[in-house]
């Protein structure tokens, strides 16, 4: 089958034949409906090392957003029917810990022994024609589109579990929240800031037309530029931003961040890039706090695709073929892609 490879660290993925795979015990196997192109990928093939914090040592396909129909069933498996929608819970911890008996497994107490993270990262993803997952991460997605539903994985779940820790600066009347990077994941994380919260939804980014979608979808954007705090906190009478959602993780968003934020705000630094940028008594408004977080777990990817199918998560979708897949990357990595890239085999 064709299928989208991370074959060396520090090189652009190629497109070639492998074979098909084989469920194992416990495992389906799905033909793949559709696999979202995230950030996160360019970061393992342009970043990642042999001797970096995390290792997924190559070769392995990419995809961590799949969705795709039922195949074929590994060893045990039953209870599925050939050519049923469901969405794929990326992460793949332990499944003995407490974490991964939470449905947590991005939080695996074994990770460290584990030879990968998640289908995608570290072992075969859905940039292909076929991907095998433990039965075990599937979610039905009964009649709803399983392509537009695919980036639902990880560009929506990672900003609703971040949103869902936030809610309580976020809970009763006159509450802002900030959105810095509007891509697959600020998209989302606006429409969800909207569907679960009554506060003042504020977005930037770099680019007019995601800041156009962000406004369709509700929000007040403050483009960039010398009088942007400024012009933030003014949206928040003065007192600052509650809940600031940082999707871009570099110095100067962190430190955007770190001048809205209200007295007892919080700032959840989701992106990953390099950032200096000190937190200190005199730099930050008091217990203001800072926190990273990662992906979500499975029970809120149930959720939602709860709020996927009531029409409050409607992720922006552009298709591409599987032999379209590396400009698919490749757009990516210009910052030319209007909401998710989605690779349809
Ligand atoms: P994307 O490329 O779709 O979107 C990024 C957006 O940020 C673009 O619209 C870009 O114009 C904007 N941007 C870049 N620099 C900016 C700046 N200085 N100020 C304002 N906007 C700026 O990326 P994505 O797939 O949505 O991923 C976003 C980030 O989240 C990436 O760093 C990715 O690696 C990370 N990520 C983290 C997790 C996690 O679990 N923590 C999960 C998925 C992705
Ligand atoms: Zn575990």
């Amino acid at each position: 089958m064709r299928a989208v490879v991370f074959d060396k660290y520090q090189t652009f993925p190629s497109l070639t034949d492998v074979d098909r795979p084989t469920p194992g015990p416990g495992e389906v196997l799905l033909k793949v409906a559709g696999a979202g192109a995230c950030h996160s990928d360019v970061s393992i093939y342009r970043k990642f090392t042999a001797d970096g914090v995390v290792k997924l040592p190559p070769p392995f396909i990419l995809g961590h957003e799949n969705s795709g129909w039922i195949e074929e069933l590994g060893p045990g498996v039953t209870g599925f029917e050939k050519g049923e929608a469901y969405l794929v819970y990326g992460p793949i911890g332990c499944q003995r810990c407490r974490a991964c008996s939470r449905g947590q497994d991005t939080y695996c107490a074994n990770q460290a022994s584990m030879p990968y993270l998640a289908a995608g990262l570290g072992r075969d993803g859905g940039m292909a024609e076929y991907l095998s997952v433990p039965a075990r991460n599937l979610i039905p997605l009964g009649d709803a589109d399983p392509v537009d539903a695919a980036p639902l994985a990880d560009a929506a779940l990672t900003p609703y579990h971040a949103i869902k820790l936030a809610l309580p600066k976020l809970s009763g009347g006159g509450k802002s929240a900030l959105v810095i990077g509007l891509g697959g994941l600020g998209q989302a994380g606006v429409q969800i800031l909207k569907a679960l919260t009554g506060a003042t939804v504020i977005a930037t980014d770099l680019r007019e037309d995601a800041m156009q979608r962000a406004e369709a979808a509700g929000a007040v954007t403050v483009p960039a530029g010398a009088d942007q705090a400024a012009r933030i906190r003014e949206l928040t009478g003065g007192r600052g931003v509650d809940a600031v959602f940082d999707l871009v993780g570099a110095t100067p968003t962190v430190s955007l961040a770190q001048q809205v934020v209200a007295v007892q705000g919080r700032v959840t630094v989701v992106g990953i890039g390099d950032v200096e940028v000190p937190w200190t008594f005199y730099s930050t408004p008091y217990e203001a706090e800072m926190l990273t977080t990662y992906w979500g777990t499975i029970e809120e990817l149930h959720e939602v695709v709860d709020m996927y199918k009531a029409g409050q998560i409607k992720p922006e979708v552009e298709r591409f073929s599987l032999e379209e897949a590396l400009d698919a990357y490749s757009r990516l990595e210009e910052g030319t892609i209007s909401g998710r890239a989605v690779v349809t085999p």
